[in-house]
């Protein structure tokens, strides 16, 4: 055969599925870290607010198994308790991470600034608005709830907790589009503020948004991202920028509230028949 027929989605864009902790909520994603230390603080292992932030974005069984496997931390681990840690160990710290987290998040739900106003831009143009986290549903819920109270509510949103394995596999966003009835893939967005938010678009097919100033990667509150220098918040930002867009996001953007011109672009690619 000489000829090969294809096909090639040139509508818009039906459904944005944004990220809670970092991107829509919890300026900086700082509710995890401090819980994460506070665990292993309560078995003798001393952790790092960095060595605590690693792994974010994933399921916090999986975060808490990837932490613990630290070489300096499973060694903390094995003096403190004579033993090396077990999968047992694993699921037992993860059980206690749950009512740890929840005590702490209500503090830390709080809506990102252009949040409410971008979800009202995507609305008008007839788009569906989903959620998705590396929580549980429980702590998602808690976050939904402070969203709500400030004017923002997503269509359909889903934990961590209710697919066969979180991020980096798609299947949350994935349910997200099912629940909504929402295909091709190629007319989703996704929008996340970390490496495997990022994986977790693009695996299922979809186009990906990094946000970076309110984002896990800079890891600041508001208020310490503005009493930084401008320079030092350049250099920053140009360094998160950088590892998000090498994990392969089609743009790079500070925060949800510069979202709507790249819904044009993305729009403008999509008539012009290219696909994410
Ligand atoms: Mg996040």
């Amino acid at each position: 055969m000489d000829f090969l027929f294809q096909r090639s989605y040139r509508g818009e864009l039906k459904l944005a599925v944004f990220d809670w902790a970092g991107t829509t909520v919890d300026y900086g994603c700082l509710a995890p870290a401090g819980a994460f230390v506070e665990l292993f603080k309560r078995h003798g292992v001393e952790a790092t607010v960095a060595q605590a932030r690693g792994p974010m974005g994933m399921h916090k069984r999986d975060h808490i198994r990837t932490m613990i496997q630290l070489p300096d931390l499973a060694e903390q681990w094995k003096a403190k308790h004579g033993a090396a840690h077990t999968e047992d160990d694993v699921e037992a710290l993860f059980q206690e991470f749950i009512p740890l987290q929840l005590d702490a998040l209500p503090a830390f739900a709080k809506i990102i600034p252009g949040v409410v106003e971008t979800a009202k831009d995507l609305r008008a143009r007839g788009m569906k608005l989903g959620g998705t986290t590396g929580y549980n549903r429980e702590m998602m819920e808690i976050c939904m709830a402070a969203a709500k109270k400030a004017g923002y509510e997503p269509d359909a949103s889903v934990p961590g907790s209710e697919v066969p394995a979180g991020r980096p596999a798609p299947w949350m966003a994935v349910k997200v589009a099912m629940e909504l009835g929402i295909y091709p893939p190629q007319a989703i967005v996704k929008i996340g503020d970390t490496v495997t938010d990022v994986q977790e678009g693009l695996n299922g097919g979809m186009w990906t948004v990094a946000v970076v100033k309110t984002g896990y990667e800079i890891g600041l509150s508001e208020a310490e991202v503005n009493a930084l220098p401008a320079d030092e918040l350049a250099r920053r930002m140009a360094a998160a920028g950088e590892k998000l867009a090498q994990a392969g996001a089609h743009y790079v953007i500070d925060g949800v509230a510069d979202l709507p011109p790249v819904i044009d672009a993305i729009n403008t690619r999509l008539k012009a028949g290219d696909r994410p």
